[in-house]
């Protein structure tokens, strides 16, 4: 007899796992978010069938299946890449990094139980990053910048396959149980690779943007409690960075008061262990919590639970993070905002020459921060530090905003050319506020929306259509 696993109530409350065949025209692949269990020639000559099994128990969202004239190459003992054609050597070269994150996620969290883990880089209208699906996690093409840059999104994705992917949220009110361990353990694994002031680095660029995100949503919005209360909210809604770096601020500071690195990665690990195949909610970790560091319990006593979790706005205390590699950034963007109008002949190219480019993202992040820029100054922004021209996304991507917020009429065709390649909700979305608010290219936003919607993916769509308000905020949508 068969059990089958759909149709389901889609619920991350419960797991199982699955077995799949799959039969597909003779020139196409098939993957799953499984093990590839073979392929055989099907009855019909013109096409092959893919058999899949997934032995651990998991919840219906990381249920995933893909189609299409894929290749691979193999960069690990347990990793190929897979893509279309034009993307695959390009990405083989970027993630080659991978096993030795996965190695550096292993010692930090237990045994990888999924057996293989497979990237595949979906084509520019992806929505995300990345999304872990189990054995086979999915990326944009985004991520391509060439020096390996962006490849922290890779640590992440890694990282769920214990938070998240074997120990679950039991709903999405407890999202930050997926994605605020996932981020502090994203940081970790950067951290062990390229130094622990690379890890503080990233966690200031992530503060920067949880305050980017309050200011948006407003200090008071439900939706920027660490729980939030979802009765009736569609959880697509309610996405936003708040889980990520809200959560990962509130395990970094209680690192920093439980005795350091070594006592808290000891309890994580014993927490992945206690309940992966599980699904579990805010009060199980915390009685977890209190339970291991029982020897620590006027400590965790002090520690404002109310409004870390349950209170809206900006959390009520920012961790020490050591800002020896943010200091460049911050220091030159002050140099900007101060500067004369008249008198920005001090800059040239030599300011930022020493700068990685995670420091060229997290200055123009900074500079993004307070009001506009001058149209002067953004003209010499570009004119000395060649903004225009570098293809790292999220370097565009701040690039583009800040032009568009200062009313800089030239970064109006690279902003649509920007948002129309590519759909990761993380660029478009903003940049089509930008362009929204913005009388002079209001009515291109709408334009452009509307005749770009039949290439975007479902969440996209609806984002930006709520942005523009050309989908109302109160009536949940479906379809
Ligand atoms: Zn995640």
């Amino acid at each position: 007899m068969h059990a089958h696993f759909f149709p389901c109530q889609d619920t991350p409350g419960v797991k199982a796992p699955y077995t799949a065949t799959i039969t597909a025209p003779f020139e196409l692949v098939v993957l799953m978010s499984a093990v590839r269990d073979g392929e055989d020639i099907a009855d019909d000559p013109l096409m092959k069938t893919y058999k899949f099994v997934q032995k651990v128990p998991i919840p219906s969202y990381l249920f995933a299946i893909v189609i299409g004239a894929l290749e691979s190459r193999q960069i690990g003992p347990r990793t190929h890449v897979w893509s279309e054609k034009e993307y695959v050597d390009k990405s083989a070269e970027e993630f080659s990094e991978t096993e030795q994150m996965l190695k550096c996620a292993e010692d930090l969290l237990g045994e990888y139980v999924w057996e293989v883990y497979d990237l595949l880089v979906l084509p520019p209208s992806f929505a995300f990053g990345g999304m872990e699906n189990p054995c086979l996690t999915f990326l944009t093409p985004t991520l391509l910048a060439g020096d390996k840059s962006l490849v922290p999104t890779i640590a992440h994705e890694i990282a769920h396959s214990w938070t998240g992917n074997l120990v679950t949220n039991r709903n999405f009110e407890h999202f930050w149980l997926n994605e605020g361990f996932t981020t502090f353990f994203e940081r970790k694994i950067v951290g062990r690779m390229h130094g622990e002031p690379f890890r503080h680095f990233e966690c200031i660029g992530g503060w920067t943007q949880l305050e980017c995100e309050v200011k948006h949503l407003g200090e008071k919005h439900d939706f920027t409690k660490l729980v939030p209360d979802l009765k009736g909210v569609d959880p697509d809604e309610a996405f936003s960075c708040i889980p990520y770096e809200k959560g990962q601020a509130f395990l970094f500071y209680l690192e920093s008061i439980l005795g350091g690195p070594d006592a808290f990665e000891k309890f994580l690990k014993a927490y992945v262990e206690e309940y992966k195949y599980q699904s579990i909610d805010t009060d199980v970790w915390k009685t977890f919590l209190y339970k291991h560091f029982s020897d620590k319990e006027d400590i965790l006593n002090k520690v404002d639970w109310e409004a870390w979790l349950h209170a809206p706005g900006m959390p009520p205390i920012k961790p020490e993070y050591d800002n020896s590699l943010a200091k460049k950034c911050t220091d030159l963007c002050k140099t900007w905002l101060e500067a004369d109008e008249n008198d920005l002949g001090q800059f040239t190219l030599k300011d930022i020459e020493d700068f990685s480019s995670p420091q060229i993202r997290e200055f123009l992040g900074f500079l993004d921060q307070g009001d506009p820029l001058s149209i002067k100054k953004v003209e010499k922004l570009n004119e000395v530090y060649k903004l225009g021209e570098r293809n790292n996304a999220e370097i565009k991507f701040r690039w583009i905003r800040l032009g568009l917020r200062a009313h800089w009429k030239d970064i109006i065709p690279e902003a649509v050319k920007f948002i129309t390649e590519q759909g990761r909700m993380k660029f478009v979305r903003p940049i089509f506020r930008c362009l929204y608010d913005w009388d002079e290219t209001r009515e291109l936003a709408v334009s452009t929306y509307k005749e770009h919607s039949s290439e975007m993916m479902h969440a996209t769509l609806q984002g930006v259509g709520r942005d523009l308000h050309l989908i109302s905020d109160d009536k949940p949508q479906d379809g």
